[in-house]
């Protein structure tokens, strides 16, 4: 009996993931299909990707999934700033340990970093709050901390996708005014060090040495380019 309330229960959670998994090819991305059931757990991520348009993708663990909002703009610790997000597929609790590079031609092609991660504490009853479409949460990561609020916008009906606005609340971790300085300050990755040129160049086939630090030799060439131009004249 137990093996089977098991079973239902495995069968459930693993439900929420179908979009997840028909979106992408398991045998061309890294990123993992997701297999991990746990309740109560507490994890947020955010991952900043480099897919067609750069964008933050903010996570929070509920009922044994990755809850996900991709915020265009990125995150803002300015609470007079109502950063724009748009709710997407359920991603499994594994998502949070992914950075890497998705092939070029894959859903969501591009690099993915772990720019902040951590835990998040709901007020009041997340799953309830999360139907209603408002979650006010306090944020413990290594960038992102204090009090936050997600709420969901009144749709004109017939969208595919949800719309909800993230929102720093004012407390000792805001920034009025500070707009993007956080995204400017804190760019590279919590777990790696690494920057997103770096994990796309690391997760390339072939590894060339002069692609593996773009910001130096750029500049280089550039000068290089400016200092013929000055000969030439
Ligand atoms: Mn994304």
């Amino acid at each position: 009996m137990l093996g089977d309330r098991r079973r239902g229960h495995k069968v459930r959670k693993a439900s929420s993931l179908g979009g997840y998994r028909a979106k992408r090819n398991f045998e061309k991305t890294t990123e993992p299909r997701g297999s991990a059931v746990r309740s109560g757990g507490s994890l947020f991520v955010v991952q900043k990707h480099a897919a067609r348009r750069l964008h933050y993708d903010f996570r929070l663990e509920l009922n044994g999934v990755l809850k996900s909002w991709a915020v265009a703009r990125g995150p803002s610790l300015d609470p007079a700033d109502r950063r724009l997000t748009v709710h997407v597929e359920d991603h499994p609790l594994e998502y949070g340990d992914f950075e890497g590079a998705i092939p070029a031609g894959e859903y969501g092609g591009g690099a993915v970093m772990v720019w902040d991660r951590g835990t998040w504490l709901p007020d009041g009853d997340p799953a309830e709050e999360y139907a209603k479409g408002r979650l006010r949460f306090s944020l413990e990561g290594k960038k992102l901390k204090g009090r936050w609020f997600l709420a969901r916008m009144r749709g004109r009906g017939g969208e595919k996708r949800e719309n909800w606005l993230l929102i720093k609340s004012d407390d000792e971790f805001a920034r009025p005014g500070a707009g993007d300085s956080l995204l400017d300050e804190e760019p590279l990755s919590v777990v790696s060090g690494r920057s997103l040129d770096a994990i796309a160049a690391d997760a390339a086939p072939v590894r060339k040495p002069r692609r593996r630090n773009p910001a130096r030799t750029i500049p280089l060439r550039i000068c290089a380019a400016v200092r013929s131009t000055r000969l030439i004249e």
